[in-house]
């Protein structure tokens, strides 16, 4: 594929600064918690914008960031003083139904991509938060309710179109695919985000998909905690594959929600059947297409609570009962209604395939994924450095990972542990020392960098 490289370092696309009417909106992300003061955000609308404002950001040595969806959770996808690379303009969608592949813009969101693959009989995995860019969760791994079926979002991601540093001082744009760029097609499957330049747009294997049955079971209060979390970690990651189920705690229920794909509610029923046996939870069960159920479970951004703080963990043996006591105590003590303990199976495809060229997403074999989460404060409300709850959040969530650490290993890169020594270990395992020489290829000059980046400079 071509490489196209810059000359001009003129920025193209919507330009913000600060001043500007729309700079507060274009500095902020989701999370209220942190907040940034870029002196430029840069909504790309084609790929030559991109490759202008990365070889502009080089000529006047200024600090880049990459943001799509803006739902980094420590806010990493902007930089003070920097520029923010911000591509959630570009949302083209092109389907081939023949060959079962999509090329979509880095610009989607994962409501936007699931409706618009959806409304053509098809779908690929995402994870369940409509408004987080489908870029950022499908670089880092993207797990949700289709993981077991059709396997991690980055499994079936066959190609990216990405701007990186060129020799010049400039810019290019090269083809990762699986005859192309090989190793960097197996970096961004899992540890792309930030890392290697700025994807602008992504293709897809594709599933078709018309009919699936959302459920959700509710134990109102934790008696039943313990019993639930039990049958669902040994139940649900061994289940049939069409079955991915998430469990959800807060400090005032036990909720189990789960889709299967093609089958009846019977058949729901009946591969839920050792969950909800226990006590008698309050079941819902709806039959509708994949982008009517995934549709109906989003919460707007302005119901959330402003300020958030998750820590990542994965499982690969089914939490003792010491563990789910733990889980207990700590959600009876949340400080808010928004804080939860939420996992998150896995088995089915993430464990029984890789993609061809395989993928640096490094937690295949978790039983599975878990964190636990807090959120407090009210968007348009004071600043998290107001509010006295943040203190006692950042605790109380960092208490609780610290307390269940002996039960898990590893992390997930899109749900940072920012104060993790060995972040990079704990993401990617074995796989950092090939990430790193990827890295070394293709940004040898760090114009990529970040918290937590693959060998910043000070390294
Ligand atoms: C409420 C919530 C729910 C979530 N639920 C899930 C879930 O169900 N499953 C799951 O797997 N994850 C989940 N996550 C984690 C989510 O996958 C990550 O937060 C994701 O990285 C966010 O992507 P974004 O594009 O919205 O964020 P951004 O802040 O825009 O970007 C996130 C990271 O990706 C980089 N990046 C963005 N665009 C590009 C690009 N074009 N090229 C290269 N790098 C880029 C950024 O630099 C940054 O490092 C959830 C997060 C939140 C906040």
């Amino acid at each position: 594929m071509r490489p196209q490289s810059s000359s001009s370092d003129a920025l193209t696309g919507r330009v913000i600064r600060r001043g500007d009417t729309d700079y507060p909106e274009a500095s902020a992300g989701w999370n209220l918690l942190f907040a940034h003061s870029p002196q430029v955000v840069v909504y790309t609308q084609e790929t030559a914008d991109v490759v202008n404002a990365l070889t502009w950001a080089r000529r006047h040595e200024v600090p880049v960031r990459v943001r799509s969806g803006g739902h980094c959770l420590e806010g990493w996808s902007s930089v003070d003083d920097g520029i923010v690379i911000d591509v959630s303009e570009m949302k083209s969608v092109s389907l081939d139904v023949e060959a079962q592949t999509a090329t979509v813009g880095a610009g989607l969101n994962q409501l936007e991509a699931v409706t618009a693959l959806g409304r053509e009989g098809f779908a690929a995995p995402t994870g369940t938060e409509g408004t987080v860019g489908l870029v950022g969760a499908t670089l880092g791994g993207g797990f949700g309710l289709l993981t077991r079926i059709f396997g991690m979002a980055s499994d079936n991601l066959l190609a990216a179109e990405i701007v990186v540093p060129a020799d010049d001082g400039g810019a290019e744009v090269i083809v990762a695919d699986e005859a192309h760029h090989t190793d960097l097609l197996w970096a961004l499957r899992g540890a792309g985000n930030g890392n290697f330049g700025v994807v602008t747009s992504l293709t897809y294997r594709v599933h078709p998909l018309t009919q699936t049955i959302y459920v959700t079971a509710t134990w109102p209060g934790l008696d039943y905690l313990p019993a639930v979390f039990d049958v669902w970690q040994r139940s649900a990651p061994a289940t049939d594959s069409r079955l991915t189920s998430q469990i959800e705690i807060s400090r005032d229920a036990v909720q189990v929600l789960g889709v299967l794909v093609s089958g009846s509610k019977a058949e729901a029923r009946e591969l839920l059947a050792p969950i909800l046996a226990v006590g008698a939870p309050e079941i819902t069960m709806t039959d509708a297409s994949w982008v009517d159920n995934y549709t109906a479970f989003q919460i707007p951004t302005a119901d959330e609570p402003a300020n958030w703080k998750f820590l990542s963990q994965f499982a690969s043996t089914p939490f003792p009962r010491e563990a789910i006591d733990l889980i207990c105590t700590f959600m009876s003590n949340a400080p808010t209604p928004q804080c939860n303990y939420f996992a998150n199976a896995f088995g089915g495809e993430v464990e029984n395939s890789e993609p061809v060229g395989g993928s640096a997403f490094a937690h295949r074999n978790a039983l599975f994924y878990a964190e636990p989460g807090a959120g407090w404060g009210l968007r348009g409300g004071p600043p998290a450095t107001a509010d006295p709850l943040t203190t006692v959040c950042l605790k109380w969530v960092a208490d609780f990972h610290e307390a269940l650490a002996p039960y898990v290993s590893g992390a997930y890169s899109n749900v940072p542990n920012a104060d993790s020594v060995d972040y990079r270990i704990d993401y990617w395992g074995t796989g950092v020392d090939r990430l790193n020489a990827i890295k070394a290829h293709y940004d040898p000059h760090h114009v990529f960098s970040f918290e937590q980046g693959l060998s910043t400079p000070d390294d």
